[in-house]
């Protein structure tokens, strides 16, 4: 790290208004309906929001399907019959204990809000909002579904539900993908779609939203060979986080103890992340068992078996390991991990230190001035460029610092400065976000540099 750069601020300095702020500022989320007031917790990613998202999911689905022999992704529609969440527990079963204060009218989650009387050393009978004592009601059961009918007629035969998680298009699909693919046991599905649930409080920016996105691998193994696979796939989701560039520090396991355990598991661990207002789960590995198949079978009445050859012509029902994280949540996680202020040249700066893969801007061309020859160089070497990943052109012109400060915000790994002197040279400067030092390189060679650095 150049010298220049003096201090580096870490983590627990980053105040998530500080980020939620960047990110509206910048470009990478704005509220939802923001111009009619705003949808709570709903939120709309932009320019370079969607390009991190993507990066992310990108980074996911490479390491999960192209770099397995033994996983392949599937798609599932996102509205599926009824049925399907009467036989996976979700109509009877997915609710939380929702409480509400009479006097502020303010609502909690129950389970939510004893840890947080606790935190703050209040009995469980005082509102954490107003703080009156016994005027919480009693828990009451809330379903977490988004129901709806589809088609024109408003009945209960047309209900269906916005699906609450992935996972269930994938088991619905077992039987699909392992026939049309030729499938051995063990192998996974994985798939990335959107999930939506009802939750009682949202919070803490993209953290807990009711629209939201996951990234989920169910991988089906023979019975008796679960506890195996768990703690392979534990210890694959947990290393894959440093090819992310994750500070490995922020994250912890945590075991569902037995009152946290959902209907379906049998074993369950979360890893969980340091977000600036705690450590909290970010991705969810699971256990399933066999609960899914065997309740699809028993609800649809078709044999969801598996004939295993190489096992004498053994017929069972596969156990399933689960991993899935949610994407907004992650993306928050790395935002929150590459927040970062310095000081370079005695001026503080706030620099996202993001992984270079993920980074959503991957290089900015800025010309030295407005003026020609100087701007068609610049465009040409921006246009030699664009194969590498979203790239930004900067000729607002004004004192360069300025623009590297810009960029360094954004995260952008690489900045090249087109000046006077590469009229005559052929040469560029490229200027590094993390030691803030400049080199001169060819502009012939310049794509090949690039693309070489921004995979290392
Ligand atoms: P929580 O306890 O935070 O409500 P959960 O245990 O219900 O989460 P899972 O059902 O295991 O979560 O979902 C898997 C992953 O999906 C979570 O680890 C999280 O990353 C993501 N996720 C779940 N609910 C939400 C939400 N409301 N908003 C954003 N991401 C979510």
């Amino acid at each position: 790290m150049s010298k220049r750069v003096q201090a580096s601020a870490s983590l627990e300095s980053a105040r998530l208004q500080d980020i939620v702020a960047l990110c509206k500022r910048r470009g990478f989320a704005f509220p939802g309906s923001e111009i009619y007031g705003g949808l709570q917790a709903a939120w709309d990613y932009g320019p370079l929001g969607v390009e991190l998202r993507n990066n992310i999911k990108r980074a996911w689905w490479e390491a999960m399907t192209y770099q397995r022999e033994d996983v392949v992704g599937i798609d599932a529609a996102i509205l599926m019959a009824r049925q399907v969440w009467q036989a996976s527990g979700h109509e009877a079963g997915f609710n939380d204990p929702l409480v509400d204060c009479k006097n502020c009218k303010n609502r909690f989650r129950a389970d939510i809000l004893v840890e947080d009387q606790d935190k703050l050393g209040l009995a469980h009978d005082v509102c954490i909002i107003c703080g009156k004592q016994g005027t919480l009601t009693e828990p009451r059961q809330f379903n977490l579904m988004f129901k709806m009918n589809f088609g024109p007629v408003a009945d209960d035969a047309s209900i269906v539900y916005l699906r609450p998680e992935t996972a269930q298009g994938i088991y619905v699909n077992f039987v699909n993908v392992q026939q049309a693919m030729r499938r051995k046991l063990p192998f996974g599905i994985a798939q990335i779609g959107k999930a939506f649930r009802n939750e009682i409080v949202t919070a803490n920016f993209i953290f807990r939203l009711r629209e939201f996105e996951q990234m989920e691998m169910q991988f089906f193994v023979e019975p008796g060979s679960e506890d195996r696979w768990f703690q392979e796939w534990r210890q694959t989701r947990w290393e894959w986080y440093r090819t992310v560039g994750m500070t490995m520090e922020h994250l912890h396991w945590h075991q569902h103890g037995p009152d946290e355990l959902a209907h379906y598991a049998k074993e369950a661990w979360d890893i969980y992340y340091d977000f600036p207002f705690g450590s909290k789960e970010m991705e969810g590995i699971h256990n399933r068992t066999d609960f899914d198949l065997r309740r699809h079978a028993e609800f649809s009445g078709k044999d969801l078996t598996y004939l295993d050859e190489q096992n004498g012509n053994k017929r069972y029902l596969p156990y399933v390991v689960e991993t899935s994280v949610g994407a907004d949540r992650l993306t928050l996680a790395l935002l929150c991990d590459a927040y970062n202020e310095d000081i370079v040249d005695g001026e503080k700066r706030v620099v996202m230190r993001f992984h270079k893969r993920i980074a959503p801007v991957k290089v900015a061309v800025m010309p030295l001035s407005k003026k020609e020859p100087l701007v068609k160089l610049a465009k040409d070497v921006r246009a030699s460029l664009m194969h590498l990943g979203l790239t930004q052109y900067d000729d607002t012109g004004g004192n360069i610092g300025r623009r590297y400060r810009r960029q360094d915000e954004i995260g952008t790994p690489f900045c090249v400065t087109v000046d006077f002197q590469s009229l005559e040279d052929n040469q560029v400067t490229v200027r590094d976000r993390d030691t803030t030092e400049q080199r001169r390189v060819p502009i012939a060679d310049l794509p090949d540099i690039l693309a070489r650095d921004l995979r290392s």
